[in-house]
Parts: C-alpha cells; structure tokens; sequence
C-alpha cells in the first residue's frame, strides 16, 4: 500500500499551511509522490513518470530495492545507533570498501550530507597545514558555477551568487577562478586551439594570493549541478601538478560524479589523478539513508594521530550511524553485483550518441555528458550563444513532465544563465527508456520553434 490515508486535497492543503519546501518554496500544487520502482515514480494520482535525474541525481540504484529496506530493517533491530567515537561492523567494513574503491591508501571519516563532507575536508585541511607549521595556509581556490554545499564553509566554496548573497557573510578565505566552460571558454580561446589557460590560471591565483596561504582547492571532476561542464581531458592532471608544485592539497568533490555517475567508480579516475581528498555523499546510500564521508591520504592522517592535541576536533552525532553503513553496503554490493557502473558507462555512450539527434535543432546550443550525467545549453540562436530565456526552459521540462518524464536543469548559478536542460537517470535504465527520454525531449524542444511568418 501507499501508505496515504487522507485524500489528496487534505494532504495538499496541510502541505500548503505546514511544509517548507525546498527550492520551489511557493509551489502551491508539489507532486506528492507515494512510490517508486526501478526508474519510475508514482504520484498520488497514479500517474507515472521516468525519474531522469534520480531524484536529486542520487537513487543510482533506483528506487524499491527491497534488499536495501531489509538491510536497513535488520541493523535498526540489531544496533540502530552508537556513538561516532566508538566503532561498529557495518562502519568498520564500509570504511574498508570505500578505501577499496577508491583504490587504497584513505582514511574514512563519516558524516551525513555532502555539505557536511566538504565542511570536515576544508576543516581537515586547515589543521593538516597548521600541524605541519604552516598556520598561514587557509585559502581555498574553487570555481565559479560550482556547488559544494549549503552551509556557511560550502556555500563559501560555492560559486553562484544567486546562492550566497542574501546570506553573506560566508565562510570567508574562499577565492574563485573562471571553470574549464569550453562553450564558453572565459579566457576567449577556441576549442582545438587552447593552452588551457584555465588550468593555467591556478598558478596566478596561488601566485598572487601567495603559496604559503593557500591550504587547497575543491573541485568536481566535472561541475555537474552549475551546468554540466567538463573539462579538457588533461585539465585535472595539470591542476594536480600544480597543486605538487605548491604544495596545496587538492579536495576533489564526488558527491555527484562519485559511486558509478562518471562511469568509473569515482569521477577523478576518468583523469587519471589521486587526490588527497575526496569527498562523497549521495550515491554512498543511493539516497536510501543520509549519509557521507570524506576520505583522507592516509600519510595525512598521520598528523593527526600524534597524540596530545593532534586529533581532529569534529564531532557529528549521526555520522556513519550503523543503519546508514548497513544500507550503504547494500547498495554497494548491488552496485558490484549488477555491474551497474560498467552499466552507467556504457549506458552514458548510448546516451551521447542518441543526444546527437537533437544536436541541430536551433535552439540547441551545446550538449555535454560525462559517464551517465548529459546537460544541454539552450540558447536562443547557435550564432550569438545568447542563453535562452527562463520560460523558454520552463516550457522544455513541463511538456516533458506532461509525457511522463521528470529533467532537471541546472542551478542558480548566474542570473540569465540557467539555461541548460540536466539529464542523469538511474544505472538500472534500459536502451528503450533512453529512446524514450531522447524522444520525448526532441518533442518538448519542437515546441519552442514558432512558425515563420504566414506559415
Ligand atoms: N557537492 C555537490 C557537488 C553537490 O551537488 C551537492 C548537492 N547537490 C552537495 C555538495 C551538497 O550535498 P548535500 O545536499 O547532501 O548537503
């Protein structure tokens, strides 16, 4: 059963006097949702739509696993909570798999968000430097259009003013450089002919700000929720070494692209680089408990357990909780047992190629995917690359919803610029249902084409 007992205009109208919601705050006629199979949901009516964002790009594994709910069920009956200070099974093995999947040589520490996860890297991050007699290193470099969280250090980290100005003062000691937008590059280079200057530009930004106070930099492999940007192939290699170089500690941010989303385990082994920090959060549980953690080089840990005042101070009482670990594993072990990154990479290839057949429409400027994440930049004509109005977006995901399928777009990242449609479906989708999104969104688009004149 759904579980609903009162009718819909009763839950409607306590939604409208009781609930906050997020992000659509006076939406006075929300989807109420009651159930959700694989990559389709059910609202209240019983109509059905794709999931083609996972929710908030989160249920990888897709939705009603019941193996994930019995292994929930079965840790809250044995041990639902101990303390983080303490240890307990499903944390001590959870922390072992993710250093496996991250190829060895992390320390895990757990929390619940990914704000949270970004909190403890930038707090981890500083102390390593001031343990290591270098106090003065507290700067952080990350990137305009980039999200990192909602709390005061992340939305610090944040790059989109739309996010941050009514809320000011942030986290401060965050500075920001150009991302790698090759549609857009901001240094007004040419695909093909390009020196990479906004790798590059890491070097200025520690140069002027000076080395010895900058502590890291965060970044996503590619920026996923501020537009879907992917970087030049070699861009995060270039980043590391110069991170190397002055000696700054590069945080790289999964808690998208992490657990299967790029295709590989992590976003960061598409490029080829180690960071010494990554920090993970959705995809850890598939969205089926809160939880994050936020992985360190081991040899950093070091400073840390020296004993005296060496320890890291940070406590979060729900971090890791032993239902969340549980359901974490589970979602791992289904993860490895259905092969579903392998899944994700090769359904993302699909995708790219299936995308090609929007690729001409006018309006359609640029289309971007990385593993099983695609963004498509609207514009209003390829010439000018003039983003396309609000409604004009607004129009594309409502005529999609009407067919059943549910896309995203991106951000708020810069007033006129949330222009591009998101994509990111569960791993567990099949070739039809990809037919099926590229179909529906090709008839969206012809939507947005008026009719010359006298036609
Ligand atoms: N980092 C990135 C890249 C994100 O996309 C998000 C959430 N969308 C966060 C951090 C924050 O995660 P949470 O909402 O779990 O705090």
């Amino acid at each position: 059963g759904s579980g609903v007992e009162w009718d819909k205009e009763t839950l409607l109208e306590k939604d409208r006097q009781y609930l906050w919601h997020h992000i659509t705050p006076h939406n006075p006629n929300p989807m109420i949702g009651v159930s959700g199979e694989g990559s389709w949901l059910t609202d209240i009516d019983g109509n059905r739509y794709f999931d083609g964002m996972s929710g908030l790009w989160c249920v990888n594994v897709g939705h009603g696993r019941e193996e994930i709910a019995q292994a929930a069920a079965e840790q809250m009956k044995t041990l639902a909570y101990f303390p983080p200070y303490h240890s307990h099974v499903p944390g001590i093995r959870l922390a072992e798999k993710v250093n496996e999947w991250l190829e060895g040589g992390y320390r895990i520490f757990f929390s619940n968000s990914g704000s949270d996860a970004n909190e403890v890297a930038f707090k981890i991050a500083r102390q390593y430097h001031h343990q290591n007699g270098e106090p003065t290193r507290f700067k952080f470099i990350s990137r305009h259009r980039a999200y990192h969280g909602n709390s005061m250090g992340a939305l610090g980290a944040t790059g989109q003013a739309n996010r941050k100005t009514k809320y000011e003062p942030l986290g401060t000691g965050f500075q920001h450089i150009a991302p790698p937008y090759c549609y857009r590059c901001p240094f007004g280079q040419k695909e093909g002919d390009c020196r990479m200057q906004c790798a590059e530009a890491y070097e200025d930004v520690i140069n002027w700000e000076g080395a010895e106070t900058v502590a890291a930099v965060i970044m996503e492999p590619v920026i996923t929720g501020g537009g879907v940007i992917v970087p030049p192939e070699n861009y995060m290699k270039r980043v590391r070494e110069i991170c190397d170089k002055y000696g700054v500690l590069m945080i790289v941010d999964e808690v998208i692209c992490g657990f299967g989303r790029s295709g590989q385990r992590f976003g960061h082994q598409n490029f080829g680089v180690r960071p010494d920090i990554v920090t993970m959060a959705k995809g850890i549980t598939s969205a089926y408990s809160p939880l994050s953690a936020t992985a360190v080089r081991e040899d950093m840990y070091e400073v840390f357990k020296k004993g005296g005042d060496s320890h890291f101070r940070h406590v979060n009482t729900f971090g890791g909780n032993p239902a969340s670990c549980a359901v974490a594993l589970k979602n791992i072990e289904i993860l490895e047992r259905e092969q579903l990154v392998e899944r994700s990479a090769s359904l993302g290839e699909s995708l790219r190629g299936k995308l090609e057949a929007l690729k001409d429409h006018p309006l359609v400027g640029d289309i971007r995917t990385f593993g099983l994440i695609a963004g498509i930049e609207l514009v209003e004509d390829k010439q000018s690359k003039a983003p396309a109005a609000p409604d004009k977006l607004a129009h594309v995901i409502s005529e999609c919803k009407k067919r059943g399928l549910l896309i995203g777009k991106n951000g708020d990242t810069v007033p006129g610029f949330n222009n591009v449609l998101t994509l990111s479906p569960p791993f567990v989708t099949t070739e039809e249902e990809l037919d099926f999104i590229v179909l529906t969104l090709g008839e969206a688009l012809a939507g947005l084409l008026v009719p010359a004149e006298g036609a």
